[in-house]
């Protein structure tokens, strides 16, 4: 059975040295169950008050900022930093399970020679043991080097594919779950093999049901007369100078078009908005993931200019660069 491991020793260590007497705690979903007998090892090992975030949090694009004002230090588990948030320290969450083994079982799927291996930063630090690993069999590797919202080599995010623009055949995803291998996959073009350390599943991912899906929510788009553009106040999320590009974009094909802005985005705060389409400038997972629970269609920015007859037909998922934020 996999943990994640968080380094304990390593956040009293800052605690005691910088000296803080109140201390925030942020935690992502998976993660939240740990809360408790994390704050109690920092109040019983220094002395300093604790405080937890009870809010969603569903990446280093969350940061809880008013928690973080309360607190003399926050402490954000689970995700690799995006940069400097002042006293925010980011204490990643790292896999204890052994990639080979779901690699060793990838490499009859893999079909050529150059290979092109990306993952999440639970992973990131086993990434030489699996290059070791394929090298020893013959395939050349190769990492790319990632956005400003990511930290290691190979690494992905959901609104960040960077590192999967590279010089290789194909690609090989370790990791869990699919949204990272298909966005990679529609990002680049290639074929990508996705390989689970954890449960050891593996598969070459397919990008047809997604773009189905998504060419359905763009032809129910099509006769949208109105249009609700989100945007985010999220601390890495927000694309205000973008939601503004999309109004102005929608009122020039004659559409009525307003800035919703909002923090946490999900179908039924949008549930009383009466918009005949949306645009989503936040996570660009909420179209993708809840795309069928929305009232209306939820467009990524690049899909409401493909309703608009401003961009050929071309799906692939919404990224947020590092110059937007
Ligand atoms: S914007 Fe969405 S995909 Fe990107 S880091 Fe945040 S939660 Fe993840």
């Amino acid at each position: 059975m996999d943990t994640f491991q968080l380094d304990i020793d390593c956040v009293i260590e800052i605690v005691k040295r910088r000296g803080a007497r109140c201390v925030g705690l942020q935690f992502p979903e998976g993660l939240k169950r740990r809360a408790g007998d994390v704050a109690e090892a920092i109040e019983k090992n220094t002395g300093a008050a604790v405080l937890i975030s009870g809010n969603p949090c569903f990446g280093a694009c969350d940061v809880d900022m008013q928690l973080a004002q309360m607190v003399d230090i926050m402490f954000h588990f689970g995700h690799s930093s995006m940069g400097d948030q002042g006293n925010v320290v980011f204490i990643e969450a790292r896999s204890d399970a052994d990639p080979v083994p779901a690699v060793e079982k990838a490499l009859e799927f893999l079909d050529s020679h150059r290979i092109g291996i990306i993952t999440t930063v639970q992973h990131a630090h086993k990434l030489d043991d699996v290059r070791d690993f394929l090298e020893k069999r013959g395939k050349v590797c190769v990492t790319g080097r990632g956005s400003s919202r990511v930290k290691y080599p190979g690494q992905v995010i959901g609104c960040s594919f960077d590192a999967a623009r590279i010089d290789c055949d194909e690609l090989l995803y370790i990791g869990s779950g699919l949204f990272h291998p298909i966005g990679a996959a529609l990002a680049t073009g290639k074929r990508v093999v996705a390989a689970d350390p954890l449960t050891m599943h593996v598969e070459v991912v397919r990008t047809d049901k997604v773009i189905k899906k998504r060419s359905a929510v763009i032809a129910k788009a099509m006769d949208a007369k109105s249009i609700g553009i989100i945007a985010s106040t999220k601390s890495g999320q927000k694309r205000m100078a973008l939601a503004r590009e999309l109004k102005l974009l929608a009122e020039k094909h004659n559409r009525e078009a307003a800035i919703i802005v909002m923090d946490l985005v999900t179908p039924e705060q949008l549930l009383n908005f009466k918009f005949d389409a949306f645009v989503n400038t936040a996570c660009p997972r909420i179209a993708i993931d809840d795309a069928g629970r929305f009232h209306a269609p939820m467009l990524s920015p690049k899909e409401l200019e493909i309703v608009l007859g401003e961009r050929e037909w071309d799906i692939t998922f919404d990224e947020i660069t590092d110059t937007e934020n």
